[in-house]
This record gives C-alpha cells, structure tokens and sequence, in this order.
C-alpha cells in the first residue's frame, strides 16, 4: 500500500511554500477555528506568527454538530485567509467540507484539512486526491488506525502523496478529557507509515488548560508537527472559544516547546 513503511521507508516530507511537514523540525500551526471577520483574522494571524506559528489555520466552512451554530463566512472566509497569506507569509490551512469547494480551495489556500467527520467521505478523500494541494487528513472520531490509514490511501491512490496525518482525540468513555487524544497512535504510525503526523491537542481536549501539556507531550512523543487553536478573545469567539489559548499563552507554549525538539 502506498502508505505503508514496506513500500516507501524514508519519511515524507510534505512541503508547503518553504515549511518542511515531517523534516528535522516541528512545524507548528495555530489560528482560531474559525475565520470571523478579516480583522479578527489579522489580527490572530499577527499574534501567532510573532510567537513562532509558520501556517495559519482558519475554518470557513464549519462542520458543526448544530445546524443552528455559526456555520463560517464560506468564500468570504476563503478570501480572507488569502489575504492573511498575503500580508503575513503564513501559508493558510482550512477544511473542505465539500467536493463542490474544490475549485475555490484550489484558488485560495495552501493546504486543505479532512475534518473528522468526513474522515470516511470516500468521495471527498477522492477529491482531494485529485488535488495538487498537501491534505491534512483528521483522524474519525472512533476511527481504528488501520481505517484512518485506509482513508490516506484514498487520496494517494488519487496521485496525491502530500498527506500529513492528524491525530485529533478519539471517542472513549471519559468525559473529563472530552475526547482522549491518542499519543500512542504516534509510535504506532512511524511504524506502519512514512506520512508526517501532526497533532491536534485542541479539539482533542477541548479546554484551553489541557492543551499545552498535551502538546508538550505530543512532541516529546515524537509528532512532527502541531494545530493549535489561538483566539484573540476566546470569550466572544463564534466556536471552540473553551479551548482556544490566548496569544501570550501560546507564547509560552512555543517557548517551552524550543526546550524539548528543535521546532521551524
Ligand atoms: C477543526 O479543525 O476546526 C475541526 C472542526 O476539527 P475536527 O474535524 O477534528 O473536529
Ligand atoms: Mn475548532
């Protein structure tokens, strides 16, 4: 399978502008999870790029579990993410949600994430094979290793080898940790495969004073990258503001994390 260790034994290095996924260095990329307006945008995108993120995250087409939440600025978002690229440097991250976004990811981003909940959208993991842009493809919520790595295959069957893995926390029965996020999954992955895995301890958590310590943790487990969701003021945010680090707590963060791995 192309995925696999037997197939290819040297590591993928998934590049997005001048940002190596999966090289010498952890790549770490924050932002809010979802685009709000392009000042808040800015004004994040600013805060977590002084603090040493190199790719900015941002959703514009959110999946929530409410059909009454907040359901993202769709192109105006996209827009706004290009224009964060634009005045910043920071390549841009956000999720398809849709084959029918296809053709506006491709105009307007860097890299497109797999949400969770389409972790098995077989047509969509299609799409993005066929797309010439590197996939962050998320872990289901109580999806086994084997059928997260089933859904890479989807889209490197497609011809698109640019596939950085994401851990996100899985389904368990303790409700403290909201999800339970699966480091183990990391040793586990370098064996089976020779993708990048990027950690997300946000949504994994889903409170703002777990994340750093699960972040902490991620990299010393060997992660090759991290997602981290920052919000300029989470109390106000239009989603995830529980588990959004403020900029200066994402500082410290990036700072304690210089200590245990060299980090882009
Ligand atoms: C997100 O990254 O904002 C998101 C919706 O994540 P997940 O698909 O892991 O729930
Ligand atoms: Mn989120």
């Amino acid at each position: 399978k192309l995925a696999s260790r037997e197939f290819k034994s040297e590591d993928t290095k998934v590049k997005i502008g001048n940002v190596v996924v999966g090289g010498d260095r952890i790549v770490i990329v924050a932002g809010p999870c979802a685009v709000e307006s392009h000042e808040q945008a800015m004004t994040i995108a600013k805060e977590v790029k002084k603090y040493g993120a190199v790719l900015f995250r941002g959703g514009a087409y959110k999946p929530r579990s409410s059909p009454y939440s907040f359901q993202g600025l769709e192109e105006e978002g996209l827009k706004i993410l290009a224009d964060v690229r634009e005045q910043t440097g920071l390549g841009v991250v956000t999720e398809i949600t849709s084959v029918s976004q296809a053709d506006l990811m491709m105009k307007y981003v860097d890299v497109v994430q797999i949400g969770a909940r389409n972790m098995q959208n077989f047509e969509l993991l299609k799409c993005v094979g066929r797309m010439d842009k590197p996939v962050v493809l998320k872990r289901g919520l109580a999806a086994t290793i084997q059928e997260w790595l089933m859904s890479a295959e989807y889209i490197m069957a497609g011809g698109n080898n640019n596939v950085i893995l994401c851990e996100r926390g899985i389904r368990t029965f303790e409700p403290y940790t909201r999800n339970t996020l699966d480091l183990s999954a990391i040793p586990v992955l370098k064996k089976l495969t020779h993708l990048p895995i990027i950690i997300d301890p946000s949504h994994a958590t889903g409170m703002r004073e777990k994340v750093s310590p699960m972040a902490r943790a991620a990299v010393a487990a060997g992660a090759d990258a991290l997602m981290i969701e920052v919000h300029n003021n989470p109390d106000q945010a239009l989603s995830d503001g529980p588990q959004s680090l403020y900029p200066e707590q994402f500082g410290q963060l990036t700072r304690d994390l210089y200590v245990i791995a060299p980090v882009v």
